[in-house]
């Protein structure tokens, strides 16, 4: 077998064949005394694969729990016609769930926060946010956010109907692994819906409750306020359909327009 060399600061690369493990990927190195190099390589062939996975060692969100995140972003919704956040706390001694809302700014196409300081007790795990009337998913400004963030990411889209929609994936370094919403949170079932493409969701509440019977604490809707900005300045290089696209608040990528120069820097 080819000898495989890890290229530290005390290593040196010894002669002939090897393979060599870099700071920036594997090399290999071939050395038939009359021609030698160095070259890069994908694979290592003779090993075996590895098949990434990630596991996240936390119960389902309760019912009730889940309930109050989705009562909320739905007042944040009518008041703000907006998206809204909420981050996931876990404490592993009781086993229980925190639900913190962080101060916001948000608009209908997305929002900014200011990540909380870490709760006496708890882990941060999480986060679930809002899509406003649009259908879940994870944007690629999720991704983004979610790239240092590992854990749970939930969405939920269309909250402005009984029936909403779910996407929830496991993030670790910058890695996403879909996920079934049926297993991460408790008391929801999938409502088939005619017309309609997209995976729905219900509550299956407790006998003789109802929606109203679920509320969050009203001190969460203190946490967000209304993103306000200035009409955006283009730059006479921005083409004609990045203005169109642009100037469309519901159209993505958000917040682009808030770092252009302001009438008089240009
Ligand atoms: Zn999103």
């Amino acid at each position: 077998m080819i000898p495989i060399v890890i290229y530290s600061k005390q290593t040196e690369i010894p002669s002939g064949n090897c393979y060599v493990i870099a700071k920036d990927g594997v090399y290999l190195q071939k050395d038939t005394g009359l021609i030698s190099g160095i070259v890069k390589v994908d694979k290592l062939s003779f090993l075996k694969e590895v098949i990434a996975r990630a596991e996240i060692k936390i119960p389902p969100i309760s019912l009730e729990q889940f309930l109050q995140v989705r009562m909320f972003f739905r007042a944040v919704y009518n008041l703000y016609r907006s998206e809204a956040i909420v981050l996931l706390y876990y404490n592993e001694a009781s086993q229980e769930y925190l639900i913190s809302v962080p101060e916001q700014t948000v608009h209908p196409s997305g929002l900014k926060y200011i990540p909380e300081k870490t709760e006496k007790d708890y882990k941060l795990v999480g986060s679930i946010h809002s899509h406003a009337n649009f259908s879940a998913f994870h944007s690629n400004i999720d991704h983004k956010d979610e790239a240092n963030f590992d854990g749970l990411h939930i969405t939920i889209g269309n909250v402005n109907k009984r029936n909403f929609s779910l996407s929830l994936e496991v993030a670790i370094n910058n890695n996403r692994f879909k996920q079934e919403p049926e297993e991460w949170i408790i008391g929801i079932a999938e409502k088939k819906l005619i017309l309609e493409t997209s995976k729905r969701y219900h509550f299956i509440l407790e006998e003789g409750k109802t929606m109203k019977d679920y509320s969050f604490p009203q001190r969460w809707l203190k946490k967000v306020k209304e993103m306000v900005y200035e009409e955006p300045v283009y730059p006479e290089y921005f083409k004609l359909e990045d203005k169109l696209n642009q100037n469309n608040p519901l159209s993505f990528p958000q917040f682009k327009y808030l770092d252009l120069p302001k009438p008089g820097e240009r």
